[in-house]
């Protein structure tokens, strides 16, 4: 047991939360750094806020009782393929990877950086988004490209979301008593991505190199024919960075219907909207096509697990996902399905569904602390 202070820093705001045990002491959002009118001019202003309203709550940053501090990393490239105790050789490699992760690693780097600079007594562990999907093999990890150019600029498919795939992953092994069972989890919430999992090892994951690849998301393509990007180009007239903004931020829900947000979507579906029926369709056809490829992965699946915004909370998207693979021993049961029960499917199922909220940040805590003690019994 011990206290753990998660920070996930991104470029314009810091999340926290102090996880004592499995229980949240306190938790909290610094939003629009840098931005006119925020509450921080930068990171760290930002952990000086994050301070401050820990020490209102009457547990400060400087408490003796602090047991490590857990950051999040986005990625951890092939360097990090488990939570890791920083050190100064740890930051620079974090900072080798920042061509791989542009926006994100710069952002995490500057958390870790102040954070060591209000407590350099406190162990603090880097938490790799990655670093889950470390274990898919060379036949799902690698692009059919030419393989000197690939290799030379670490091109391959990672996988991103990992700390929730871990969590949920297991949480849905636990609850169909199917403990080294095989797992496919769809986290859906404004980025969405599906990962195939047996025995508590990844074996699939729909992020790729970056979290562009796979799912429709809320305002990112997913999957698409990459001589678009080429067309969008020569035909199109549009910069690198243009494309980038269109498939990044222009693109998935929000780029068919002109919503990201499902909730909107669902309304508008209600209404007879008919793009957002186009959309919706579109998400849902993708959805399946995953549960369908990587059902073939797996071989047999004991139980989907649903989870994220959109997972948790849309009855509609899991009955129509999932729809008419009765054949694969897949069903939902309606009126579980609608009350958002642990377990949807009908009993006696041979493919459990289920719904399981993620927490990425218990999941951060608790590796935090396995490496904290690790590295205490060394
Ligand atoms: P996340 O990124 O996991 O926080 O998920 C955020 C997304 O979840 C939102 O953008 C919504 O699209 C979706 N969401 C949240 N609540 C609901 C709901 N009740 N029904 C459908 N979608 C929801």
């Amino acid at each position: 047991m011990g206290r753990v202070l998660v920070l996930n820093t991104g470029s314009s705001s810091v999340k926290y939360r102090l996880v004592d045990g499995d229980r949240r002491r306190a938790s909290g959002m610094v939003e629009r750094i840098g931005e006119p009118g925020s509450a921080a001019a930068g990171h760290e202003e930002a952990l000086k806020v994050v301070a401050a309203e820990l020490a209102a709550g009457g547990f400060g940053l400087d408490s003796p009782e602090l047991t490590a501090i857990g950051h999040r990393v986005v990625h951890g490239g092939t360097t990090f393929t488990e939570p890791t105790l920083i050190t100064e050789e740890v930051v620079r490699k974090i900072e080798e990877l920042v061509p791989l992760a542009p926006l994100h690693n710069p952002a995490n780097l500057a958390g870790i950086e102040v954070a060591r600079r209000l407590r350099p007594d406190l162990p603090q562990v880097a938490v790799f988004d990655t670093a889950f999907h470390a274990t898919i093999s060379p036949a799902a990890a690698t692009y059919a490209i030419d393989r000197e150019t690939a290799e030379r600029l670490r091109i391959r498919r990672y996988g991103f979301h990992g700390t929730s795939h871990a969590y949920v992953s297991r949480e849905a092994a636990l609850a169909v008593g199917r403990p080294l069972g095989n797992v496919i989890v769809l986290h859906l919430g404004n980025g969405a991505s599906a990962s195939a999992v047996s025995a508590g090892r990844c074996v699939e994951t729909s992020m790729g190199m970056t979290p562009l690849e796979g799912l429709v998301m809320g305002t990112r393509s997913g999957d698409l024919d990459p001589a678009v990007v080429l067309y969008l180009g020569r035909t199109g007239g549009m910069s690198l960075d243009e494309i980038d903004t269109l498939l990044n931020r222009r693109s998935g829900m929000f780029g068919l219907c002109g919503d990201n947000d499902m909730r909107a979507v669902q309304e508008r579906l209600a209404a007879g909207d008919a793009d957002a029926e186009l959309a919706f369709s579109v998400y849902c056809h993708r959805l399946r096509k995953y549960v369908g490829a990587y059902y073939a992965v797996l071989g047999t699946v004991d139980v989907i697990a649903f989870t994220g915004g959109v997972g948790e909370n849309s009855p509609l998207v899991r009955r129509t996902a999932l729809a008419g693979l009765e054949a694969l021993g897949i069903a939902v049961d309606p009126a579980r399905n609608e009350r958002g029960e642990r377990l949807i499917s009908p009993d006696g199922s041979v493919v459990k569904v289920a719904v399981i909220p993620t927490d990425e940040e218990l999941e951060i805590a608790q590796q935090t602390l396995a490496v904290i003690s690790r590295t205490n019994r060394q």
